[in-house]
C-alpha cells in the first residue's frame, strides 16, 4: 500500500492490483459505508481578527477517520464525493453537525459564526435552501452566524438556477464568501453580477508577501479592490507574523493560519477557547492541533 498522488482523490492508497475504475467503485463503496458508520468528523480552524487579536468564528473542515488509513484529508476524498454526488448527503450532514457544534461553541461567545464550504452539487440540489432553513430553525441559529464559502471554480460553472439559489441564501441572511480568491477565472465577472459578503485570499498569494514584491503588489491590488467594493477581506494560510503585519497594513484584518491555530477537533477547540479566555497572555501562541 503506497500513498500515491491524492490530487484527484482517485490514486490515494490504491492497492497495486486495482484498476482505476475498480478503485473508484471501491472508494465509492467505502464512502457510502463511512456515512453509515459515522466515520466523518469536522475539524474547526479559528478565524482571527488581527486588529483585536480575537477569534471571530471557525471554518468547518471535514476529515475522514478511516478504519485502516487513519485521518484522511478532504483533498483525498472530496473530489470523488463530488463526482459521485455523495457530497449532497455528506454536505447536508456537515451543515447539520457544524450548526449543532456552533450552538455549543456559542457558550464561549454568542457572536461566534461558522464558515462552511459548499460544493457545486449542493447548490444544484432542489431541496438545499429548504434543508438549510430547517437546520437553522432546529438549532435556533441566526442565518447571520452562518457563512458559506463558494470557490471561484464553482462560480465559473454556475448556471442561472445555481445563481438563484445563491440569491435565496443571501436573502435569508447567510453570508457568502468567494473561497480561494485569485486561483479561478471568474472573480471579476461574478463580482459585478452578485453581492458577496467577502473574499478569501488564497494561501498561494499570502505565501510570498514577505519576500516577493510581485505577491505584495497582487495582494495590495486585491485588498484595494475589495475595499472599494465594500467586501470583507480574509487572508488564508498565515504561517509567519510578517504575513499578518503586511495584511494589516492593507486593511485585511481577518486571517486564518497555522501561526494562530491549526484546524482541530471540537473537543480540542473547546480546550483552546477555554485556555485563551483564562490566559490572555498565551493568546497568539500556536496550540498543537488534535
Ligand atoms: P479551503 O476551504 O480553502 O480550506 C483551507 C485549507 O487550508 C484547509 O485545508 C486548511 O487546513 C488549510 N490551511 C489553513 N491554514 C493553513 C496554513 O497556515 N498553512 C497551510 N499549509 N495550510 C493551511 P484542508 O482542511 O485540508 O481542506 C482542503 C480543502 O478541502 C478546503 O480548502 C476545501 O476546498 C475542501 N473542504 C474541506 N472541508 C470541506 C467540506 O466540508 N465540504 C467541501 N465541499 N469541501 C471541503
Ligand atoms: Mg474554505
Ligand atoms: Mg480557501
Ligand atoms: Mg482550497
Amino acid at each position: 500500500k503506497v500513498k500515491e498522488s491524492g490530487k484527484h482523490g482517485v490514486a490515494f492508497f490504491k492497492p497495486e492490483y486495482m484498476r482505476e475504475l475498480e478503485y473508484r467503485v471501491h472508494l465509492e463503496q467505502e464512502l457510502n459505508q463511512a456515512i453509515i458508520n459515522g466515520e466523518f468528523e469536522i475539524y474547526y480552524q479559528p478565524i482571527i481578527d488581527i486588529s483585536t487579536e480575537t477569534e471571530l468564528g471557525f471554518e468547518a473542515l471535514i476529515r475522514w477517520n478511516h478504519p485502516v488509513r487513519g485521518l484522511v484529508p478532504p483533498d483525498d476524498f472530496i473530489p470523488v464525493t463530488e463526482q459521485t454526488g455523495l457530497i449532497v448527503p455528506i454536505g447536508q450532514w456537515i451543515i447539520k453537525q457544524a450548526c449543532s457544534d456552533l450552538a455549543l461553541l456559542q457558550i464561549h461567545n454568542p457572536e461566534y459564526f461558522i464558515a462552511i464550504n459548499i460544493a457545486p452539487q449542493q447548490l444544484a440540489d432542489n431541496a438545499f435552501v429548504h434543508n438549510v432553513r430547517s437546520i437553522l430553525a432546529s438549532y435556533s441559529l441566526s442565518p447571520a452566524q452562518i457563512h458559506f464559502e463558494i470557490t471561484e471554480t464553482t462560480l465559473m460553472n454556475a448556471d442561472s438556477d445555481n445563481l438563484r439559489v445563491l440569491r435565496e441564501l443571501n436573502n435569508l441572511g447567510i453570508k457568502l464568501w468567494i473561497d480561494d480568491f485569485g486561483t479561478g477565472y471568474s472573480s471579476f465577472s461574478y463580482l459585478h453580477k452578485f453581492k458577496f459578503y467577502g473574499i478569501k485570499l488564497d494561501r498561494s498569494f499570502i505565501e510570498g508577501v514577505v519576500d516577493s514584491e510581485r505577491s505584495q503588489k497582487i495582494v495590495k491590488g486585491i485588498c484595494a479592490m475589495g475595499e472599494a467594493l465594500n467586501l470583507e477581506l480574509l487572508g488564508e494560510g498565515i504561517e509567519h507574523p510578517g504575513q499578518a503585519e503586511f495584511l494589516l497594513k492593507q486593511g485585511c484584518f481577518k486571517v486564518q493560519g497555522y501561526w494562530y491555530a491549526k484546524p482541530m477537533s471540537l473537543s480540542t477547540l473547546h480546550m483552546w477557547l477555554a485556555n485563551r479566555n483564562e490566559n490572555p497572555a498565551t493568546k497568539m501562541i500556536d496550540q498543537p492541533s488534535a
